[in-house]
């Protein structure tokens, strides 16, 4: 199979951004679409994901065969009807504008917080089921169009992933780093919440980027034919 060429969809963001970087060093061929531009060196389609138009003018201008897209608007705005016109209707839209146009992969940044509801999440996998009452519209968000997205998987010839990353950490961070020293600027940092056991999950941003890579590039592998000895059958001869 020939190489892919990629459109990163918010690719002037923080993971977006070493997403770019790591498909330049591997040489492969990149373009982002972005509301805002912020870097000059890979071909840019200023455009809102809730726009098929646009989404599709660009896809078809870059000749992308597999989108990664990583947009949303940040957690913790008080506006929830952000979330559901671009992480939902705009997700939409991209798998409209995607099969429309013929791509053949798509890969997209959900969260891990899709599963959150609150409470401890301790040894559990993918099989969990989102939580009855959402943590808040963002995650809800998150979580409705993760499914658009893995729903649409083998129709019009898409491939699709979902990724759900915990907290990213590392350079060109806007948000953990931010809420964080807000905490330390406001002296709110003799404050404990819980018995100093709490756990949370945080990834470096280069590894995020990674899997994203590696997910892109496994979505085009054939999955293994089962072993008709594990589906229960006898192997029937051909020559009968
Ligand atoms: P970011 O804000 O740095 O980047 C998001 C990019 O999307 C920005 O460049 C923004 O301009 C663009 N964008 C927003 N709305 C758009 C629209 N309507 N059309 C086109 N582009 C649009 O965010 P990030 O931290 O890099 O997060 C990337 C993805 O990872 C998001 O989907 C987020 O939900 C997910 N995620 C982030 C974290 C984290 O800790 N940062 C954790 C889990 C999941």
């Amino acid at each position: 199979m020939g190489k892919d060429i990629y459109l990163v969809i918010g690719g002037s963001g923080f993971l977006g951004r070493h997403i770019v970087d790591q498909l330049r060093a591997r040489g492969d061929n990149v373009s982002v679409f972005d509301i805002v531009q912020r870097y000059h060196d890979v071909p840019f389609y200023a455009g809102d994901i809730t726009s098929v138009e646009s989404l599709s003018k660009a896809l078809r201008q870059s000749g992308t065969t597999c989108i990664i897209h990583t947009a949303s608007p940040p957690a913790g705005l008080t506006d929830a009807s952000i979330y559901y016109k671009v992480n939902v209707d705009g997700t939409q839209a991209v798998v409209d504008a995607a099969i429309a146009c013929g791509v053949k992969k798509l890969v997209f940044t959900s969260s891990a917080g899709v599963v959150f509801n609150g409470g401890d999440i301790i040894d559990v996998d993918e099989r969990l089921p989102y939580p009855s009452v959402p943590m808040d519209a963002y995650n809800d968000s998150k979580a409705k169009a993760e499914s658009v997205v893995i729903e649409s998987n083998g129709k019009g010839g898409l491939l699709t992933v979902a990724l759900r990353p915990a907290g990213i950490f590392g350079s060109g961070d806007r948000q953990v780093m931010a809420g964080l020293w807000e905490v330390y600027e406001g002296h709110k940092t003799h404050f404990q919440i819980g018995d100093n056991n709490n756990l949370f999950d945080y990834t470096y941003v280069g590894n995020v980027a990674k899997a994203h890579l590696l997910a892109a590039d496994k979505l085009e592998t054939p999955a293994p034919a089962p072993a008709l000895t594990a589906l229960g059958k006898q192997p029937v001869s051909l020559d009968e």
